[in-house]
């Protein structure tokens, strides 16, 4: 079961997986940032996102170094193929629309279209009509990347370059995204 969770303002996506035999709650985050969370099926959620929020820095701190490394191959489900995208496509269409809007909140910008694209090269594009197009694997980054590559594209409406007035547009939202940027060159669009 997917639950997101606010941890120093930074909103987290975890997986839950309630087992019959787990003892207490464990936390674990794996290659790609992926962070999952195991509790027995009496554990109320109250408690489970107590315990993560207590844990808040150690968990960042664990996502932030674990998404220097590709996310596992899906099983079965290729990343980049066809069935992978569509078992994606919805999610990463609604999460880049919930997070678009949240920024704009500062920006106001204007944009035209919103589109998910199956692409093995780009992370998501800006067109000079403002239509922004967005890479379907952002739904399986940690929630900070997929944030820069959303900024990133939203600050391309109000300048449509890489200049520096571009860049502190980023920043006034991001003011850490070159360590975000480092850490998306290391994952890789095509992440293997
Ligand atoms: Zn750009």
């Amino acid at each position: 079961m997917q639950k997101t969770i606010e941890l120093n303002g930074q909103k987290v996506v975890y997986t839950l997986r309630v087992h019959k035999r787990a003892r207490g709650i464990r936390l674990s985050v794996a290659s790609g940032g992926v962070f999952t969370v195991s509790a027995s099926p009496s554990t109320l959620t109250s408690a489970i996102e107590k315990f993560i929020r207590q844990k808040s820095d150690w968990v960042l701190d664990k996502i932030r170094y674990f998404s220097q490394f590709p996310l596992r191959r899906a099983q079965g489900k290729p990343i980049g193929g066809k069935r992978h995208f569509a078992e994606h496509k919805d999610r990463a269409l609604a999460l880049t629309r919930e997070r678009l809007a949240h920024f704009n909140q500062h920006y106001g910008f204007k944009w035209n279209s919103v589109t998910i694209r199956n692409q093995r090269s780009r992370w998501g594009s800006c067109s000079r009509k403002g239509n922004l197009s967005f890479n379907y694997k952002i739904a399986l980054l940690p929630p900070h990347l997929a944030d820069y590559i959303i900024v990133h594209e939203l600050c391309h409406l109000g300048e449509l370059n890489h200049s520096r007035a571009f860049w502190s547009l980023v920043a006034r939202t991001l003011p850490a995204h070159r360590s975000f940027r480092a850490s998306l060159r290391k994952i890789g669009v095509s992440f293997l």
